[in-house]
């Protein structure tokens, strides 16, 4: 099963500091959502390959006609937040507040219910599973924010699942489709997905992803434009990971999508015998 999904959020939302997550800030910035994520869709639509869509709600109340267009097009259009405040920074009424806009937004937008999440940069952890509850109360049946490995803003790394499950905690229930993650070197790495895709040979990542029966991938309109403004805040290492490989990405994306057929979460779900899969309780 390998999956295509995307986190649409523009090339500024990298920036996690608490005084740049402000959308009248944002203003001021040069929007360049609309024309890389059109250059996907048509990409997809040349394919003929249906996709999952996390939206920011601020995409969806900036650019409607986008959102209700993947819609139209046949493709998932679920929420990855508001305005990509990390989960990491926020309390439970913060984040109850963030996702129910969001959601409002989205449904206002396409006119139908939304019920996949994604976390701003997979920022749920072990300090903060009460987001799992949270995301159920609001709606949301299938989550997609478990990163079974090291991450800079989450990340469960002792989680040693690379294949669909249940989300058990405090009695709430999702339908979790994690990262994928490869074993290299005895070392569980993601390689399909933002900066690990852009960084790792794509021979390397195709051949792992042969040998894989399970390959979430996770992309972003940004990832495939190499003429994007610079944000010149960022530690190096972080500018590293945001910033390497952009000229040869939107080629590299367009070889996976010769090399394997993919489906959307929705396609998946649908193929999954949920009674079967394997439930993980979260304390
Ligand atoms: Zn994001």
């Amino acid at each position: 099963m390998n999956i295509l999904t995307f986190d649409i959020e523009d090339w500024f939302h990298i920036n996690f500091d608490k005084e740049f997550n402000n959308e009248i800030l944002w203003n001021n910035f040069e929007s360049r959502i609309e024309k890389n994520t059109e250059i996907i869709l048509e990409i997809l639509s040349e394919h003929n390959i249906k996709a999952t869509f996390f939206c920011l709600g601020w995409v969806a109340r900036k650019y409607p006609s986008l959102v209700r267009n993947m819609d139209n097009l046949g493709h998932d259009v679920a929420c990855h937040s508001d305005i990509h405040n990390l989960v990491t920074k926020q309390n439970k009424e913060e984040f109850d507040l963030d996702l129910k806009r969001s959601i409002n937004s989205i449904e206002d937008a396409i006119g139908k219910k939304v019920n996949m999440f994604r976390a701003p940069a997979f920022s749920i952890g072990n300090k903060n599973k009460w987001a799992f509850e949270k995301i159920n109360e609001n709606g949301i049946e299938i989550d997609c924010s478990v990163f079974p490995a090291k991450h800079d803003f989450g990340g469960f790394t002792e989680l040693n699942t690379s294949s669909p499950f249940k989300i058990n905690y405090n009695g709430s229930f999702l339908k979790e489709f994690p990262m994928s993650t490869y074993n290299m070197f005895n070392q569980s790495v993601v390689l399909t997905g933002g900066g690990f895709f852009r960084f790792f040979p794509y021979f390397l990542i195709k051949s792992f992803m042969k040998r894989s029966n399970y390959n979430m991938t996770y992309f972003h309109p940004r990832d495939f434009d190499a003429d994007q403004p610079i944000l010149e805040n960022l530690s190096k290492i972080r500018k590293f990971k945001s910033y390497y490989g952009l000229k040869y990405s939107l080629n590299k994306f367009k070889n996976l999508l010769n090399d394997f057929d993919f489906i959307s979460i929705s396609e998946a779900d649908k193929s999954i015998n949920w009674e079967r899969q394997h439930s993980i309780e979260l304390y």
